[in-house]
């Protein structure tokens, strides 16, 4: 048996042990072992995280620097991951059950690259002087907000570290983070390797328990809270942040249309639909969890998917071998089973898949299910898992009708070769991101985010950049004999 790694909290620059020395076991769901344990932090210890954030913040240590000098340390962090790639990749794959290929050819070269990115974006913060029609100088500047809270889930541990650390860092910002219960040890690991770039006190992570979330949310000390999670969670932050109205950027639940259109390529809209569901075993808030057939192409379609889902090599996620791994934790495995049989219960058809495959760990088969009715339950509940739910329509109308019945607005999928219908379809989507034959295309520079019930606010790029800053206006006025209208008004 290897050895079992222990993490403690690290709060102004420290590695302490939590108030009631309790930690919790992290699983791996490949095999149910036991391989490290991260501290249980309550309250007490949250706000001893925030203290520390709020000291540093004030003490301008970080605030103060130049972005230039905040930028070098955004980009050693960059280099930090790219050198520690294959421990973070294994690390990362343990804990959420994710391939070892996805891990290191997506989650840690991604938040290497969200760094790098970053921590080159001076010019977005630089002064921008106005254009006023009115003698007066005028000016923007961006400052930091001051203390942000950062929450995030165990689906992609590592990119949303980057996607949240990195905009509040070259902001000025200093963080409490808190990552997922279930899959903290990659961040943590990563914490270890990184420690010492970043004054401390700037960067304080506590770990292992819901309450730690919800202190930071509470927390009058805190400016800002930017929460990855359940919607239902999203709720409680958000009442939670009221109490201080802080700022609020909230990444929330998904059920996103895949609409494929009978003049598509069949090959690649294939490919597209099997990484949408499949990929990370469907646990992607951005999952093509309603796949929108044509009339004209269903049977064809279905029967293709379903010898390509079938056929997905599942097994431990630390083979290279493998395509499909277990789900995150086997609690999380037996919720997407009760959808599963509630999908049967209201009638749809089972295609595919719904089985245990492996006994140990959390595995669980690509499944997949056809005459499915928009109404039912696995058609507008997040399931989080491997399980795909069919739906015909015929026509542009009613493709778009079904993919906007849905109380969550996250991302869309569009696949066809008719460039008038791309852009018909794609403005009348209510959600924050369509991709045009194509699934997953997250860049830097394109900020991501929700309509309705997937939040608000932007991650990524200028606009998730902005998200991290106070815009102050500076205004100088210039008439002459400074007889301006309110210096004359009385
Ligand atoms: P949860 O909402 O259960 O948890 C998210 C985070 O919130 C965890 O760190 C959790 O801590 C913490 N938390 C739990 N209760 C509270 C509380 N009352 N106050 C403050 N913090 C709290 O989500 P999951 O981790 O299960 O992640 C899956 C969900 O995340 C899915 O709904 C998915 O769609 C969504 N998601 C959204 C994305 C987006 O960008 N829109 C991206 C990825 C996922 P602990 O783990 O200790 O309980």
């Amino acid at each position: 048996m290897s050895e079992v790694r222990e993490f403690q909290i690290f709060v102004d620059g420290l590695w302490i042990t939590p108030n009631k020395n309790q930690a919790i076991d992290c699983v791996n769901p490949s095999n149910g072992e036991v391989f490290a344990k991260i501290a249980k932090a309550d309250s007490d210890d949250t706000q001893k995280a925030i203290d520390a954030a709020r000291k540093s913040f004030e003490s301008g240590a970080w605030a103060n620097l130049s972005i230039k000098e905040r930028g070098k340390c955004l980009v050693a962090i960059a280099k930090l991951i790219r050198g520690n790639a294959k421990e973070l990749s294994e690390l990362e794959s343990k804990a959420c059950g994710k391939t070892i290929k996805h891990t290191t050819f997506i989650d840690v070269p991604t938040a290497a690259d969200t760094f790098e990115y970053f921590g080159r974006i001076e010019k977005e913060l630089q002064d921008r002087k106005l254009n006023i029609n009115a003698p007066v100088d005028s000016k923007i500047c961006y400052e930091p907000v001051g203390v942000v809270g950062a929450i995030s889930a165990w689906n992609y541990p590592l990119i949303f570290f980057g996607w949240k650390v990195a905009p509040a860092l070259i902001a000025g910002n200093s963080i409490v983070y808190k990552p997922s219960s279930v899959a903290s040890v990659a961040v943590m690991r990563l914490i270890e390797i990184i420690q010492d770039v970043l004054p401390k006190g700037v960067l304080n992570v506590v770990t292992g328990s819901s309450e730690a979330g919800s202190a930071i949310a509470e927390s009058k000390d805190i400016d800002m809270l930017t929460f990855t999670g359940g919607t239902e969670t999203g709720r409680k932050v958000m009442q939670a942040a009221s109490l201080n109205t802080k700022r609020l950027c909230l990444e929330l639940g998904g059920k996103s249309p895949n609409i494929v259109f009978a003049d598509c390529d069949i090959d690649a809209a294939l490919g597209g639909a099997m990484s949408a569901i499949f990929m990370n075993q469907g646990q992607m808030c951005t999952a093509g969890s309603r796949l929108l057939l044509e009339d004209k192409i269903y049977d064809e379609f279905v029967e293709k998917l379903k010898g390509k889902a079938s056929s997905l090599k599942i097994g431990d996620a630390l083979d290279y071998a493998i395509e499909f791994g277990p789900l995150a934790s086997k609690a999380h495995r037996d919720s997407v089973i009760k959808f599963i049989e509630q999908g049967k219960k209201e009638g749809a058809k089972l295609v595919c898949g719904g089985n245990v495959p492996i006994e140990k760990g959390a595995f669980l088969e690509p499944t997949i299910f056809t005459d499915v009715d928009n109404q039912m339950t696995i058609a507008q509940e997040e399931i989080f898992g491997p399980v795909l739910s069919v739906i015909k329509f015929s026509g542009e109308d009613q493709a778009i009708e079904i993919a906007n019945d849905s109380k969550y607005g996250l991302v869309a999928m569009i696949w066809t070769k008719d460039i008038e219908k791309i852009d018909r379809v794609s403005k009348r989507l209510r959600c924050g991101t369509v991709w045009i034959n194509t699934y997953g295309g997250f860049y830097n520079e394109a900020p991501f985010g929700g309509y309705k019930q997937s939040g608000f606010g932007r991650e990524l790029g200028v606009e998730g950049l902005l998200e991290y800053v106070q815009v102050k206006h500076i205004c100088l006025d210039k008439t002459p004999g400074g007889k301006s209208l309110a210096a004359s008004w009385f």
